[in-house]
């Protein structure tokens, strides 16, 4: 049994992964500020004398016993993070430094969540890890890119200087269970509206693809990331490449759903990448991982997860 700090942990991404350690019989510790999480989504584990929670900041220093960190902590939706874009870049950059501190102090091994944004609106497609990605430093998007894009350097340099044990993982678009409804996200908009009979909101001509990934395949990579050896730190794509256009999700989320919402369509933000599509051989040499969820499983099963959230109020 490990003892293993999960920041983020009651978010969306984080609640399965606090799930799925416990469930492996580790002793977890979930840290989060509930910006966009909320303890809705952990509460099923408060009885469960493994599991503990701590409301902090990681952009404040933070120090515990454990034997593994997974950093997850930052707002993943483009409305949460433009928010208060400022709080965004200290996020990424302050949770990333008070985290290593942690992890070097204490000898743990780290893992960053990293973003498939730090490929920007990519020229290269599929994007492999060795592509250093188009980013615009001062668009709309810049305090999540350029934040996880720090991150990602002070983890590196962590490991060259302090000999820290880094992980990390570049994570594509993921969707499911306890995405927040108003969370703003392409999956959880179209299924909430769909299911409401609302018009659905398709940004653009809808002609942009991404490659959505179900989170349980998600969280299976991460946790065979951090099995790795001290020698492979990453970054290592993990995504699904099925890739979509935003069209072919909307037309998929009505028919599932047998609604009789209409698609609409609203002005492209700006910066919204017009591709993205991982390359995952390093994952499958790697990791021996690849995802199994198909896209229209994993969107039944977010589905009827909104239903029922929606028919509680
Ligand atoms: P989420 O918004 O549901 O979860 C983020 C969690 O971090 C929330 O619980 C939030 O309250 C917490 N948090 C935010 N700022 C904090 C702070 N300063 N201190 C402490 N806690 C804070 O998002 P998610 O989809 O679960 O994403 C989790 C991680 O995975 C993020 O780091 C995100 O960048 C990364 N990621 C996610 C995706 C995706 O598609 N879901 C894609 C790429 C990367
Ligand atoms: N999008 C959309 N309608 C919505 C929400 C998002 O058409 O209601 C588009 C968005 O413009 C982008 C894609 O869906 O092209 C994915 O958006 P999301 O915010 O989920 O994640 P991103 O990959 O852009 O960070």
């Amino acid at each position: 049994m490990k003892r293993i700090l999960v920041t983020g942990g009651a978010g969306f991404v984080g609640s399965h992964l606090c799930d799925r350690l416990l469930n492996d019989g580790h002793e977890v510790i979930s840290l989060d500020n509930y910006f966009t999480g909320e303890k809705s989504n952990i509460v099923h584990l408060m009885d469960n004398p493994y599991f503990e929670v701590i409301r902090h900041d990681v952009t404040m220093p933070f120090f515990i016993e454990v034997d593994e960190i997974y950093n997850l902590a930052c707002p993943a939706s483009p409305i949460h993070y433009q928010y208060n874009p400022i709080k965004t870049v200290k996020t990424s950059v302050m949770g990333a430094i008070n985290m290593l501190g942690l992890a070097k102090r204490i000898r743990a091994k780290i893992l960053q969540a990293s973003t498939s944004e730090v490929y920007g609106d990519p020229l290269v497609h599929p994007q492999t890890e060795d592509y250093w990605g188009h980013v615009n430093p001062i668009g709309t998007r810049s305090c999540y890119d350029e934040g996880k894009r720090v991150a990602e350097t002070l983890f590196v340099n962590y490991h060259v200087q302090n000999k820290v044990r880094i992980k990390i993982i570049r994570i594509f678009n993921t969707y499911g269970p306890r995405m927040h409804p108003n969370d703003g996200r392409v999956v959880s908009n179209f299924i909430v509206q769909a299911l409401k009979g609302e018009d659905i909101t398709v940004y653009g001509d809808g002609s942009q693809t991404r490659s959505f990934q179900y989170v349980d395949d998600l969280v299976n990579g991460m946790l065979k990331m951090m099995a790795t050896g001290d020698e492979f730190t990453g970054p290592v794509n993990i995504g699904n490449p099925g890739e979509f256009t935003i069209l072919d999700l909307a037309e998929k989320v009505i028919s599932l759903t047998g609604s009789k919402s209409k698609i609409v369509y609203r002005p492209l933000p700006s910066d919204d990448p017009l591709q993205r599509q991982p390359d995952i051989s390093l994952a499958k040499e790697k990791l021996g991982w690849q995802p199994t969820v198909r896209l229209e499983a994993g969107l039944k099963k977010t589905i009827a997860y909104f239903d029922q959230l929606l028919r509680k109020g």
